[in-house]
């Protein structure tokens, strides 16, 4: 069924038959505005935003870790030019 269809039968949610951007197979979409429910019921369910914040934090996490590695690596190197110096 495609959006039209659905507004013009006034239902809330309809399938179109085709994957959300998320990767969401033939979702129920809203009809008014054409988003995918599920999407919508993870950014806004508690489970999904701990997930969502889950994620966030172990961004910033490995960016931390990522950032801390390099600057060992380069005191490393640097280490090792001052050593050459010698
Ligand atoms: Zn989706």
């Amino acid at each position: 069924m495609n959006r039209k269809t659905a507004l013009e039968l006034g239902l809330k949610t309809y399938t179109s038959g085709t994957d959300c951007k998320h990767g969401h197979k033939s979702p129920e979409r809203y009809t008014s505005t054409g988003s995918c429910v599920q999407r919508h019921r993870e950014i806004y369910s508690p489970r999904g935003y701990q997930r969502a914040k889950q994620a966030k934090t172990a961004r910033a996490v490995q960016t931390v870790v990522l950032s801390f590695a390099t600057g060992s690596l380069l005191a490393v190197a640097l280490l090792v030019l001052w050593r050459a110096a010698q």
